[in-house]
């Protein structure tokens, strides 16, 4: 097994020079095949010729996710479905969920990005991992797992949940990686704790932890009560999936991003305007070698900067920092991206509710819990309390089939929410991050 790791310690000239030979490649492929970006491409006159250099990147419009659902669900893939092996797919704004498609290659290309996170993560074939991002639609699980194989470790599919068969798993088979959304890493540690098992007595070294924002201070108390070195992994379904970005071990200190595969940008939210490395923006990127589902300028939302100062590692691959917050309200609940408007639209389903609600967010005992306050009429409050519980199940139902997140509700009485005088606050959110 070769590992394309040269390209990580690789000068930045020739890096650069690999960079604008896929970006070019990448941009005829997608006019070609994208009626979206062709039209685009064209409504700004713009042709893919003109892109002769990495500055030029900055003449094509953005991509939103606005974009994508527009397209939903395939229509901005750039080969035909037969060449598609896989699919994702994430939530969206309208309870639309984000279609993604992988090729055969793009699969191998994510499997060999995903093992050089987690050798720079710490990994080695020598370990086993212990995978407990969720399996699934969601790209986590699957994205860990065919990299862990392409390194040539253990790997342990796992999953989430089922948390007391995990600390067994994790007691007997001794692994020495784990990989999990860092609340669940501590949401396993109390339950080890529950049961009698200290992580003193366990085998993990590295815990490579990502999925949702986490703060310096979850690090260093992930790594006093798991007794391990933890790093943070960044990635996106639209982009990629985990493994666009990562932290090396040796200096934790910022995401190296997979240039070699990825261009990164910073650009002002409201203006649209690139900043210099060091300022605090909305990270774009544009992927240069991915075939079914390639992204041109695509805007995540994710609020973070970008350092090119060198690293203690050798890597030459820019860092970007921890991601610091969303440019909209989205709320990442144990690993679900939420928006306060997916949650609206499946109160205003509901009869005799009212448009007042608040999501208030909380965690307790190491996860994430929603709930959601909504008004409901003064007739439906003035009825048996059974038949507000039934309402109040009815809409959580509701809410976890829509959007595949649990949430409490709890029906109040009429304006018991606070009326705002301008814009609506919508979430209450009690996590210390
Ligand atoms: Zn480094």
């Amino acid at each position: 097994m070769i590992l394309d790791i040269g390209f990580e310690t690789m000068p930045r000239e020739d890096l650069e020079a690999i960079i604008l030979r896929r970006l070019k490649a990448t941009i005829d492929r997608v006019y070609a095949n994208v009626p979206f970006y062709r039209k685009k491409f064209d409504e700004n006159h713009i042709t893919p010729n003109d892109i002769q250099s990495l500055e030029d990147l900055k003449r094509i419009p953005f991509t939103k996710k606005e974009d994508l659902r527009d397209n939903y669900p395939f229509g901005m893939f750039a080969v035909p479905m037969d060449n598609v092996v896989r699919i994702h797919a994430s939530s969206g704004t309208t309870g639309k969920p984000t279609v993604v498609g992988y090729t055969a290659r793009d699969i191998n290309t994510w499997a060999e990005l995903m093992a050089r996170s987690l050798a720079a993560g710490g990994a080695t074939r020598g370990d086993m991992i212990h995978n407990a991002y969720g399996y699934g639609l969601f790209t986590g699980g699957l994205g860990i797992h065919y990299g862990a194989e392409k390194l040539g470790a253990s790997v342990i599919p796992v999953s989430g949940g089922n948390t007391k068969r995990q600390v067994v798993i994790m007691t007997d088979f001794g692994p020495t990686i784990l990989t999990a959304t860092p609340s669940y890493a501590l949401h396993l540690s109390e339950v080890a704790e529950e049961v009698g098992v200290s992580f003193e007595n366990l085998k993990f070294k590295f815990g490579i932890f990502g999925a949702e924002p986490w703060s310096e201070k979850m690090r260093e108390e992930i790594e006093r009560k798991l007794n391990l070195t933890a790093v943070d992994i960044y990635g996106l379904s639209e982009v990629m999936g985990p493994g666009v970005a990562i932290e090396c071990h040796e200096a934790k200190k910022g995401l190296h991003i997979f240039e070699d595969h990825f261009i990164p940008e910073i650009i002002d939210p409201q203006t649209g305007e690139v900043l210099p490395y060091g300022e605090t923006g909305e990270l774009v990127f544009t992927t240069i070698t991915k075939e079914a589902f390639p992204v041109i300028r695509y805007r995540t939302r994710d609020i973070t900067s970008l350092n090119p100062e060198p690293c203690i590692c050798g890597r030459t691959h820019i860092r970007m920092n921890r991601v610091s917050g969303r440019t909209d309200d989205m709320l990442i609940i144990r690993g679900v991206n939420v928006f306060p408007s997916q949650i609206e639209s499946v109160l205003m389903e509901m009869d005799e509710v009212e448009p007042y609600y608040q999501l208030v967010v909380d965690r307790k005992d190491n996860l994430d819990t929603l709930t959601v306050l909504v008004e409901v009429g003064e007739r439906l409050f003035s009825d048996e309390v059974r038949h507000l519980q039934d309402r109040e199940r009815k809409i959580a139902k509701n809410i976890k089939d829509y959007l595949g997140v649990s949430a409490k509700v709890k029906l109040v009485e009429p304006k018991v929410i606070a009326r705002s005088q301008g814009k609506a606050v919508r979430v209450i959110d009690n996590r210390e991050i």
